[in-house]
């Protein structure tokens, strides 16, 4: 999303207003629109109460775990608004991360910036204000910390940089949850690398619990080229490769969806058939276009020679077929014609007929596939 949910948002800031409610963009929409940079999320600071979004617009949905917050959808956008809880907006500012994460936005376009977020902004600074008891009343903040130097590449303030030594063993109390996607994220972001070395330096990386990080995992990530692409896929296999799992369960204790497991785990094995040959078509048909293009993208993070997209998607549009369903014969046309009973059997005569045909040593047709197995079998 680029800069146009915030412009979006403005409508909601002024209806709200017009029924006297006070209400701000806050946090990481507005540091981002300053910055020039796309916006992730726009989140909304309101006088209103819940009850009172719900009434005032017509699409919102509540979250199960966020009483105050009523998601509002406008012009097929998505906003969060949360209620002030009393606090008033003042507070609320005080009580966020880091400096640059305190401002906020109204109708008008007027900055409120309490704690000279807007200076850090400018000088590329890292701070929060009593860094220890902000980092302390949530140590997801620590890696947070390393997350925007990954993602702006601040500078983070010595009184912030000396509460990430002394106290990042308490990130091993956080939910693996939040963990893995500050993490991903931090993966991702332009000064990578220089976050990676805090990450070292700090010895945080030890308070990863789950992820188990070794110094040598740090310098493997630190030596892959930068992820541009937006997959988590992507950037669960690259993480997966440099921490040295054969396959994608580790991920599963990182509580990482079941989906997003296997799509890894896929990614992983075609990567390392890859290692020792170039794309076929029985290969290509197995794997599918996403899963071959993800790893060549793998590839070239780990500067390894790419095969080009024209050269896998002729390849692919020269598959006879492109799944299973598309085989012109089924078990049960195989049980008729070969009177044998079911048993594992069956699987290995479906795939070698579908291995003929992707190869082109058959064509996908009835008559001649069953006439094919038939013969094959006497054969046996
Ligand atoms: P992104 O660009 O990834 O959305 P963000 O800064 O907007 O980054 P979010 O997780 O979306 O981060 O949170 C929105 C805002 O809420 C933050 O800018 C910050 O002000 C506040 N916030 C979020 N998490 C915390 C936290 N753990 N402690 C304090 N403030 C937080
Ligand atoms: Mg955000």
């Amino acid at each position: 999303m680029r800069q146009k949910a915030f412009k979006q948002a403005n409508p909601i800031l002024k209806l709200l207003s017009e029924r006297g409610f006070r209400a701000y963009v806050v946090g990481g929409a507005v540091r981002d629109y300053i910055l020039g940079r796309p916006i992730a999320d726009v989140d909304i600071v309101t006088s209103a109460s819940p009850e009172d979004v719900t009434e005032l617009f017509t699409q919102t949905y509540r979250l199960s775990n966020q009483h105050q917050t009523i998601i509002v959808k406008w012009k097929g956008l998505l906003f969060e608004l949360t209620s002030e809880r009393g606090i008033g907006i003042e507070e609320d500012l005080k009580k966020r991360d880091f400096t640059i994460n305190s401002l906020a936005i109204n109708e008008t376009g007027q900055i409120i910036d309490k704690i000279g977020g807007q200076v850090d902004l400018k000088e590329g600074i890292l701070r929060s204000v009593d860094p220890l008891e902000r980092m302390t009343e949530d140590p997801l903040r620590m890696l947070r910390a390393l997350r925007f130097v990954s993602e702006l590449g601040f500078h983070i303030e010595e009184n912030l940089m000396n509460v990430l030594i002394m106290k990042h063993s308490l990130l091993e109390g956080v939910a693996v949850e939040r963990i893995v996607k500050e993490f991903e994220k931090l993966i991702a972001g332009h000064y990578r690398n220089k976050a990676l070395q805090i990450l070292l330096n700090t010895e945080m990386y030890r308070s990863l619990i789950k992820l188990e990080l070794t110094t040598q995992n740090i310098h493997d990530l630190q030596s892959t080229g930068s992820v541009n692409s937006k997959s988590s896929v992507l950037r669960w296999s690259m993480i997966s490769y440099c921490l040295g799992w054969m396959d994608a369960s580790p991920l599963k204790r990182l509580s990482l969806s079941n989906q997003l497991t296997h799509d890894v785990r896929e990614r992983l094995r075609f990567f390392r058939i890859r290692q020792t040959k170039d794309w076929n078509s029985w290969l290509l048909y197995q794997a599918g276009l996403e899963t071959a293009f993800d790893v060549e993208s793998l590839r070239v993070l780990f500067h390894q020679s790419e095969e080009s997209i024209e050269k896998i998607l002729q390849l692919w549009e020269e598959l006879p077929m492109k799944s299973k369903s598309d085989l012109a014969i089924t078990g049960r046309d195989l049980l008729s014609t070969l009177k044998k009973s079911p048993g594992p059997w069956l699987k290995d005569e479906l795939e070698w007929a579908e291995r003929k045909v992707i190869e082109g040593e058959c064509l996908n047709e009835k008559a001649t596939l069953l006439d094919m197995l038939a013969k094959r079998r006497e054969m046996l």
